[in-house]
């Protein structure tokens, strides 16, 4: 181990300090036994005493993408987990209203009391399961979020208005979707309307790959009124059959990590962050690092305003407890304990300040050049 002295060497080895320090003198080295010593001194005294010394891989606690690899959970410990939708779509062509309908008429129990709040996530339930739905529909916060590695989107909804038919933001949500490997399933909004007209918008978007089961295709198109709630649950039920094509799963027993949904400063509370829990399950009480920032996680509450001693995997939670405000995308991971949490954090932050120190001479470079 790096930095380690002759009195550390010497328990280790189970010798005495006295008898180290005269075997280095005869190496003919001289210490003392608060002298640290080199990776090749402890080599050549451990072969001495026939023991190989190999210096262990010190873990990088500041990346924490490493938790995130798949091998790191329990193969046995695999439980099926609510899919995470993100609505995409035209503006105008019903998102909200269909987020809003699915919230007032799907929320999930013991809301009663309760008061809702925009969490930026919720869930949806039908027949007893759960569907998470993002509630940021925004292609920019897709996007963003994407370009911070946090891959949550399980399944794509496009909303396309009937009356309207691909528009460019249609186009530009299909290209998202592919981009991030999601399915997609067409909800064909406004059916109410009249000069609706479905049949157009399934002919349209077989120039996208998008073609219907009816076409002997594979993508399922519902034709709906969020407004009206007609065949809204028909598209909950078309969600959870694509989730059991996928077979989405997690294992709730490891240490909880996830991805920050959207955060902010609140005056009273501090940072507020919903998270998304991507695997394991999170505690009230466990040490976090979240992106370049850290805490204790505080409190944790659902989007009825209840709060929660511990959320599952595609779980969304408001919580509290980080000691700045994170990023949407930054990913989090619960560590051993507050202080390796810690540990984590500012080293985090200390690599992103020193990242945007160069970045930002790279542009002042770049700036230097344009004007000449
Ligand atoms: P967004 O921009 O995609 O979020 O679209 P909105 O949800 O804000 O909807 C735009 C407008 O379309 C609003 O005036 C809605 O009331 C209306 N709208 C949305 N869905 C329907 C629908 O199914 N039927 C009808 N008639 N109007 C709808
Ligand atoms: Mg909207």
């Amino acid at each position: 181990k790096v930095g380690m002295n002759v009195q550390d060497l010497s328990k280790l080895l189970h010798r005495d300090t006295a008898e180290i320090i005269k075997k280095l003198f005869l190496l003919g080295i001289v210490t003392n036994q608060n002298q640290s010593l080199d990776e090749d001194t402890i080599e050549i005294l451990a072969a001495d005493y026939g023991i190989e010394a190999k210096q262990k891989e010190e873990e990088d606690l500041a990346d924490i993408d490493r938790f995130f690899d798949d091998e790191k959970v329990n193969e046995e410990n695999l439980e099926p987990r609510a899919p995470v939708v993100t609505i995409m779509g035209h503006v105008d062509h019903g998102k909200t209203t269909l987020l809003d309908y699915l919230r007032k008429t799907n929320v999930t129990e013991g809301e009663a009391g309760g008061i809702t709040q925009h969490i930026g996530a919720y869930q949806a339930r039908l027949d007893g399961r759960l569907i998470t739905f993002l509630d940021t529909p925004g292609h920019a916060a897709f996007t963003e979020m994407r370009a911070r590695g946090a891959n949550v989107t399980d399944i794509t909804v496009l909303v396309v208005a009937a009356d309207d038919g691909v528009q460019p933001q249609t186009i530009e949500a299909i290209n998202h979707a592919k981009a991030a490997g999601t399915p997609v399933i067409v909800a064909v909004n406004k059916i109410d309307k009249e000069g609706a007209n479905p049949d157009q918008v399934m002919n349209q978007l077989m120039a996208y790959d998008l073609v219907p089961e009816e076409y002997g295709g594979s993508t399922i198109f519902v034709k709906i009124s969020a407004k009206f709630g007609q065949n809204v649950d028909q598209l909950l039920e078309m969600i959870l059959l694509e989730a059991d094509v996928l077979e989405l799963k997690a294992d709730p027993t490891v240490p909880a990590r996830g991805s920050v949904i959207e955060a902010r400063l609140d005056k009273g509370r501090g940072p507020v962050s919903t998270v998304l829990v991507q695997q394991g399950t999170l505690h009230v009480g466990d040490p976090v690092v979240v992106g370049n920032t850290y805490g204790r996680i505080r409190t944790m509450q659902n989007e009825n305003g209840q709060d929660l001693d511990e959320a599952k995997p595609a779980t969304p939670v408001q919580i509290t407890g980080l000691n700045a405000v994170p990023a949407a995308g930054d990913r989090f991971v619960v560590m051993a304990d507050e202080k390796s949490a810690r540990a984590a954090g500012e080293e985090r932050e200390k690599r992103a300040r020193e990242e945007v120190r160069n970045s930002s001479s790279v542009v002042t470079l770049d700036t230097l050049f344009n004007t000449m």
